[in-house]
């Protein structure tokens, strides 16, 4: 029997109806977002359907497959490279924790990792690693494709942004996705990123998977769930997965937005600064990494020569060494103020009453970003790098009139003001400091 013709609104209806899709269906709906075959709005309605109806194990593997298929898969031997030291790093996406790759990778090539790393930028409330490298200026992350591999051969770590080459899918779907209310989809997301991931020829793959206000996956079952979903697709297809589970019911690290952000990762990687809980996510990133790329034989020993790359400068010149490499400033770690935008309007902002930070609403905090600009609320939107807030107190900070809750960061009084009233809003204030609670609650592997 001759082929039928491929009729996307067929696939959606079988969605729709929570008919099975054949692996040949979701091949051609995929491509289809890619060649024009398949509309906008048809994206729309497929992703709704995901989003309300899921997908079986089968359905994701070959979705995510089906993307990574839409362009081309990374070939490391072209460039001598291969072996268990190339891996990546990622996380399925909170607030405040885009930074965290700005810090492992070159951590990690400091400790013999080759990573190269294709990011996204910011999605909804959350941000992404791409709007940190655009900007900083000079910065090209879309560079040719044998650019990227030297890089990654000669220096251990190159970021890059999402290319038209790699999962091309990602791209038209990510954009219909992040404005129709279908971002919070763990078959969707589980194809966005895995796609991206393997088509980087990766050997193997650490991520965090945040859960909380902050993040896509609001309770630690939902982020589990998350995490199984992706190591299914990467033991597919065998590639070594891990996956920590961590609490991001505050914000990672003590600032948010792009400027501020940059100005940590600076400040941590130079040692002038760590806060505790961004300090404990990049050191269990880096010792999953070390110890699948085999460079360490226990986690004690990761861990300690991960903290010496940090103590010794070796991360923060790997730092330098990538964004000089890709046409940034060779001076951005030692005069990032040089570089940066600085906001019109930087004021602290107090609490209504004394007490301790006893929880925080990251969502509304990460919408207050948005809406000072630090964030899109349009596909093509563009960020204002120099919004956002700083020194942001920690879940158990006594605040009071000596202690704010933040510095923020505005282009305006009238942004400022209410930004400062959501923020205000968004953190609960006790009489007693709550208990402590680590940020790495779980680990799954494949
Ligand atoms: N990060 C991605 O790359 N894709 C998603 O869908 C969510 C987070």
């Amino acid at each position: 029997m001759p082929d039928l013709p491929f009729l996307p609104q067929e696939v959606i209806r079988k969605k729709r109806d929570r008919e099975p899709l054949a692996e040949a269906d979701i091949r051609r709906f995929v491509q289809g977002t890619v060649t024009g075959a398949v509309s906008e709005c048809q994206i729309g309605a497929f992703t709704m359907a995901v989003y309300l109806n899921g997908m079986s194990r089968e359905e994701r593997i070959a979705y995510a497959l089906a993307m990574r298929d839409s362009g081309q898969v990374i070939d490391w031997s072209e460039i001598g490279l291969s072996g268990p030291t190339l891996i990546d790093k990622h996380s399925s996406g909170g607030v405040g924790d885009e930074k965290v790759s700005l810090i492992v990778a070159p951590l990690a090539a400091a400790c013999g990792i080759h990573m190269p790393m294709i990011s996204m930028r910011g999605l909804g409330h959350t941000g992404g690693e791409t709007d940190l490298l655009a900007a900083i200026p000079g910065y090209d992350f879309t560079p040719p494709r044998r650019r990227f591999m030297e890089v990654v051969r000669d220096i251990g770590c190159a970021i890059i942004g999402p290319t038209a080459e790699l999962a091309p899918s990602d791209r038209p779907i990510f954009f219909v996705r992040d404005v129709s209310g279908t971002v919070e989809s763990i078959p969707l997301i589980t194809g966005s990123i895995m796609s991206k991931k393997l088509a980087a020829g990766i050997n193997g793959l650490v991520m965090t998977v945040p859960f909380g206000t902050g993040a896509f996956m609001h309770t630690e079952a939902e982020a589990r769930a998350l995490a199984e979903s992706m190591i299914e697709v990467a033991s597919g297809v065998g590639v070594p997965m891990v996956a920590l589970i961590s609490d991001l019911t505050e914000v990672l690290g003590d600032s948010v937005g792009i400027a501020p952000q940059l100005r940590e990762i600076v400040r941590f990687l130079t040692g002038a600064y760590r806060e505790t809980r961004l300090l404990e996510t990049v050191l269990a990133l880096a010792v999953e990494i070390l110890r699948m790329g085999g460079l360490a034989g226990s986690d004690a020993e990761a861990r300690q020569r991960a903290m010496q790359r940090l103590e010794d400068g070796e991360a923060a010149r790997r730092f330098a060494r990538m964004v000089a490499a890709f046409g940034g400033p060779a001076d951005f770690l030692d005069r990032p103020d040089a570089y940066l935008p600085t906001a019109p309007v930087v004021a602290p902002v107090f609490p209504d009453r004394a007490g301790f930070v006893a929880g925080m609403d990251c969502l509304r905090i990460g919408l207050a970003m948005v809406a000072l600009g630090a964030g899109r609320t349009r596909p093509d939107d563009s960020i204002d790098d120099a919004v956002g807030l700083a020194g942001m107190a920690r879940v158990g900070t006594a605040v009071g009139p000596q202690r704010p809750l933040a510095v923020l960061h505005a282009r305006d009084q009238s942004g400022w003001d209410h930004a400062a009233a959501a923020l205000r809003g968004a953190v609960r204030i006790a009489d007693a400091a709550p208990p402590d609670r680590p940020v790495i609650v779980g680990r799954l592997s494949g």
